[in-house]
């Protein structure tokens, strides 16, 4: 796919980093990264790069939050103090619960506990490395942290942060392109699709898109999902390998 142009001209002619606009970052993919886990994964895209540790099922405390007819999924977000070059003030954020909440709801639709009442299974999400895409970088890590734990899900799930600079649609949005100003600025879009009915079960805006620009990040999104759900499920065919791609 090449440029996307409604009308007029666009200011974003050439990626900052050379990729073409349908190109995602470099990927690399490992599961199996803390041996003592139930499942546990790394996902890197370019310089973001997410683990996943998975615990559980195991039962709930406190016991108050317990649900006696399924388990239930406890989702944490954190970067790491030193993911990005000003230090990130450790502890609770309000964007680390919304990603988090976020994250959980992309999983609710293919996670299957009703085998596990009174339990829960907690899914931690710590970001290392952040430029830009690490709500997504996060997801794709933890759709292999929670196979590889054997968590029983309908589908994987594949994500990316595809996006607008000025009118030029573009596949997996780094930091520098997601900071573009001119003509319409950037527009970002972060996506997560199940495997094989190819639902839609995280969508966020930050920016401005007309439908017809929205449908079409959509399919370049589904298209990018399949290249990264074949590279998730090559990293849990072969636990301890980096699968690059
Ligand atoms: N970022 C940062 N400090 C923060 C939060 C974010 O430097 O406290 C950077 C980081 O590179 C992150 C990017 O801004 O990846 C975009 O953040 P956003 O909230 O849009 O979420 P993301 O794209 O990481 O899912």
């Amino acid at each position: 796919m090449g440029t996307k142009k409604l009308s007029g001209e666009s200011s974003y002619t050439k990626r900052y980093d050379g990729r073409k606009f349908d190109e995602l970052r470099p990927i690399i993919a490992k599961v199996g990264i803390v041996p003592s886990a139930d499942g546990s994964a790394m996902y890197q895209s370019g310089k973001t790069r997410a683990i996943a540790v998975v615990r559980g099922p195991r039962l709930l405390h406190p016991k108050h939050l317990e649900n006696p007819r399924k388990g239930i999924m406890r989702v944490t977000y954190q970067m790491m103090a030193f993911s990005v070059w000003d230090r990130i003030k450790p502890g609770k954020s309000r964007r680390g619960q919304e990603i988090g909440k976020v994250s959980e709801w992309a999983f609710n639709e293919v996670v299957d506990l009703d085998a596990f009442p009174n339990s829960v299974v907690d899914l931690i999400i710590q970001i290392p490395q952040a430029d830009a895409g690490t709500r997504v970088a996060g997801i794709n890590a933890a759709a292999m942290a929670l196979a590889q734990a054997g968590i029983p899900m309908s589908e994987m799930i594949s994500a990316v942060a595809s996006g607008k600079m000025d009118r030029t649609l573009v596949v997996d949005v780094d930091k520098e392109e997601e900071d573009y100003e001119d003509g319409e600025g950037a527009t970002d879009v972060p996506l997560a699709i199940t495997s094989r009915s190819k639902k839609i079960t995280l969508l966020q805006l930050d920016g401005k898109i007309s439908v017809p620009e929205l449908r079409d990040i959509i399919s370049m999104s589904k298209k990018a999902c399949e290249k990264i759900n074949a590279i998730q499920m090559k990293a849990l065919k072969e636990p301890g390998k980096e699968i690059k791609g």
